[in-house]
């Protein structure tokens, strides 16, 4: 891509009511415009960053067997009703009528169209166990939108949904979600911590918050310090590594506001290993067991030949909030830096160059071609714009490496520059041989 194509509508200042940086930022490098309270329109470069966060989630997702669909945004009144959550959800939900009066909502979430969709078409204890997915947008006509696309009225959620036989399966169900989480945020390079949670509307007695921490966030947290210290590679999703997984991360305490007990915490928490500090939800999973599938029938026959309720959880990922939360954590001093997995390019090209001398340009688009050539997903800035105003738009755009053509490079060696780290010479073959080893 070239800049001069990108549409990247920059803004140098932004409204004082963007408190979060990485709001700020969103609104700069021209990610998202707001068109209504809480509605945003994803821009090219904030979309390329929403899709990949949404691939790798999806990658995740399938590691672990869940199979994805795509369920409608707009959803029949009907199924609420069976479910009694028709009149439970309140304001937050957004009633529609079509032409003939039939009451319809903008889905806020999908445990009853997936239980419809399940009891419609599964009979038998033998098509379990079942996780089923979709990547869908959401609304959710929250009182105080605020923060940007952190908390919006209409977002992207990946949102899965657990169909077992027993319990203890639904439980089994539960834990590979556990683990596909962990990895899901530890791929975007997030620490994320699992922490006992109230489950709220959805209902149920066993669930997990996913928080990164980060002093913008909108949870309080509590938890043992060494719950920072696990090292998530050294688990696989083998049922016997993920229980180690889960018992590595439930042994230390951990909990939000809700689950909190002050005097547990000192008990088993040294004054030394206690941490209470703010986090930002990025996803949270529930056991609930047949809170949907008793109320809306859905029934397999066990191997008795008995006709038994299915046992459900839901599993959700703020996939556009995300897009927020990498920035809150990996935007130092006004500086974006993206995972190379989810950047909304691998590197950047930026010739020094003025009106007089094209030289550096000319050098950049051979190097520019090269890479494309090599599958390397480049941006070249190709304005006669000054050195500083090129490297302020970076700033904003975030791609983690920079090839830098000035009065530095050689005929074959070129600065080579990781954002906020080292800066080497390399040939281009380096170049290409470096980025391709670490996109993996
Ligand atoms: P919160 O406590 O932040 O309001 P929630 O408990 O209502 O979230 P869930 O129903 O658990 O949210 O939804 C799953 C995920 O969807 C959340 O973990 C969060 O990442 C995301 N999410 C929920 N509400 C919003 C929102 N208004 N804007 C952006 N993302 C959201
Ligand atoms: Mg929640």
């Amino acid at each position: 891509m070239l800049i001069s194509k990108l549409f990247f509508p920059v803004l140098r200042e932004v409204s004082a009511d963007a408190k979060l940086k990485s709001h700020q930022l969103m609104l700069k490098a021209g990610m998202i415009r707001q068109s209504a309270a809480g509605i945003y329109s994803w821009l090219p470069l904030g979309l390329k960053v929403l899709k990949k966060i949404e691939q790798v989630v999806r990658e995740e997702q399938d590691n672990v067997g869940a199979q994805e669909m795509l369920m409608p945004t707009i959803q029949s009144a009907d199924i609420w009703k069976e479910s009694g959550r028709y009149d439970d959800y309140g304001q937050e939900m957004l009633r529609i009528k079509d032409r003939s009066d039939r009451e319809l909502l903008y889905g806020p979430t999908n445990e009853e169209l997936i239980t419809e969709i399940f009891r419609d078409n599964v009979k038998s204890y033998k098509s379990l166990p079942l996780i089923l997915y979709h990547i869908q947008w959401k609304f959710r006509d929250e009182i105080r939108p605020r923060f940007g696309v952190m908390r919006c009225r209409e977002f992207l959620m990946k949102d899965s949904y657990s169909f077992d036989l027993t319990k203890e399966d639904a439980l089994k169900s539960y834990n590979k979600m556990f683990y596909a989480y962990l990895r899901t945020f530890t791929r975007l390079e997030l620490k994320a911590l699992p922490l006992r949670a109230s489950s709220g509307p959805i209902g149920g007695d066993n669930s997990h918050e996913f928080i990164i921490l980060a002093d913008t966030g909108e949870s309080q947290v509590y938890l043992d310090k060494s719950l920072l210290n696990i090292d998530i590679h050294s688990f696989d999703n083998s049922e016997a590594s993920i229980n180690k997984m889960i018992s590595a991360f439930s042994t230390p305490y951990s909990a939000t506001d809700e689950k909190h007990s002050e005097k547990e915490f000192n008990e088993k928490v040294s004054k030394a290993n206690q941490v209470v500090t703010k986090g930002i939800e990025v996803g949270h999973i529930f056991y609930f067991g047949n809170k949907y599938s008793k109320p809306m029938k859905a029934n397999v026959l066990n191997k008795e030949g008995k006709n038994v309720h299915v046992e459900m959880g839901s599993y959700g990922i703020g996939v556009s909030r995300l897009v927020a939360a990498v920035i809150e954590a990996k935007c130092v001093q006004g500086v974006m830096k993206w995972p190379l997995v989810i950047s909304p390019f691998d590197i950047a090209i930026i010739p020094l160059n003025n009106k007089s001398d094209t030289a550096p340009l000319d050098k950049a688009r051979k190097i520019y071609e090269t890479l494309k050539a090599n599958s390397i997903d480049v941006i070249l800035d190709d304005t006669l714009e000054s050195p500083s105003s090129k490297f302020k738009n970076f700033d904003l755009i975030g791609v983690p490496f920079q090839i830098i053509i000035g009065s530095k490079s050689s005929e074959d060696k070129f600065e080579f520059k990781e954002l906020n780290a080292k800066t080497e010479m390399l040939s281009i073959d380096e170049i290409i041989k470096k980025i391709k080893k670490l996109k993996g």
